[in-house]
């Protein structure tokens, strides 16, 4: 059809549209979701406080008390400002938009999370993917080698990966903000830092080419779309200048505050969540012919033989989990399973063992 050859841009006619499976009567491990809902008390709290929003007005645009709650509950330091997405996602999109000047690039680790390149794309920007180890880790000399022969503005690291789990080793992300230096800015992203030891949001002062976003997503609230990022003043200005003025809507405001003074009840859905990993870890890695990846993520990557064969016997059983044989050769073989509640967890690994 003319029309469309005529207007869309042939990056956006190449791109293949985000596919989501259809998960209804699934037991969902697929994305990266805290499985618990709210207590009855909580969920009718949080009905009141919802009821006197006011959906008439446009937010307050400056988010303040929303800003102050992720401030003081989530651990950001008291000097540092934020910008807000709807979803890290869109922060995401935001970092590019500012920075896509002609021939700029995006440089980020792969197998890595899929939106840095469809992203930088969409911006009109080089996308520059450095493999990792066979063994998942991070492969510092070509990451350097990289950084020095294309001159990346944008470098992202996920800290822990997706869809690894690794963590990279914290002399080799020092290396990669001194080697990128002030040619370009390096996105921390820790979407995963709930279920994470380590986190680079104390050393924002150490480096000024450093930026930290972050996402309620994995913490329990995907629903309800927000991300922050945090760094320099200078930074979050010019990415401030992008961000649509209203884009997180009264609800999510409404919802993450309230969300936020329970920060402690998601807190300790975390902390189980980490402990079920260890669980899930031990029992994958006493079956025969199963690799488990080291994770710092509410998920675990493993490899196992006929990988294709094991999904599609999960889905014939009803478990929904992530097969990312076919996104990276270094991923053959290897399904990404969603850690979830004990009851879910025993669900997977029945199956899983009987699809072997
Ligand atoms: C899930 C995920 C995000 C996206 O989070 P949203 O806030 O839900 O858009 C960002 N980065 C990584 C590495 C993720 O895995």
């Amino acid at each position: 059809m003319s029309l469309i050859a005529n207007i869309i841009r042939p990056e956006v006619l190449d791109l293949a549209a985000y596919h989501v499976p259809d998960s209804v009567g699934f037991v969902k491990l697929d994305a990266m979701e805290n499985p618990y809902t709210l207590s009855a008390d909580l969920q009718q709290a949080l009905a009141t406080r919802l009821a006197k929003v006011a959906l008439n007005r446009y937010p307050v645009p400056s988010y303040s008390g929303l800003k102050t709650a992720i401030k003081q509950q989530l651990g950001v330091p008291q000097d540092y400002d934020l910008v807000l997405g709807n979803g890290s996602d869109e922060l995401i999109s935001m970092v590019s938009m500012a920075c896509a000047k002609a021939g700029a690039k995006v440089l980020a680790p792969l197998p890595g999370f899929v939106m840095y390149a469809m992203s930088a794309r969409l911006a009109g920007m080089q996308f520059v993917g450095v493999p990792l180890n066979a063994d998942l880790t991070l492969d510092l000399a070509a990451m350097l080698a990289a950084i020095a022969e294309h001159r990346p503005a944008i470098t992202y690291l996920a800290y822990p990966n997706n869809p690894t789990g690794t963590l990279y080793e914290v002399a080799d992300i020092e290396a990669i903000l001194r080697a990128v230096g002030d040619t370009g800015v390096v996105i921390l992203d820790e979407a995963y830092q709930p279920f994470s030891p380590v986190s680079f949001m104390s050393r924002l002062g150490e480096f000024d080419n450093l930026l930290v976003m972050r996402t309620v997503s994995k913490l329990g609230l995907a629903g309800i779309r927000l991300g922050y990022m945090t760094g320099s003043q200078a930074l979050l200005e010019q990415f401030e200048k992008v961000r649509p003025p209203y884009n997180i809507n009264v609800l999510t405001e409404a919802a993450a505050e309230f969300m936020l003074e329970q920060v402690a009840v998601l807190d300790a859905q975390a902390a189980q969540l980490c402990a079920q990993r260890g669980v899930l870890t031990e029992a994958l890695a006493r079956l025969p012919g199963v690799t488990v990846f080291p994770s710092a993520a509410n998920f675990l990557l493993i490899r196992v033989p006929q990988a294709e064969q094991v999904f599609a016997k999960l889905v014939k059983q009803k478990i929904l989990v992530k097969n990312v044989g076919k996104m990276h050769v270094l991923l053959e073989n290897c399904l990404r399973i969603t850690v979830s509640t004990p009851e879910e967890n025993s669900l997977f690994l029945d199956a899983f063992s009987a699809s072997l």
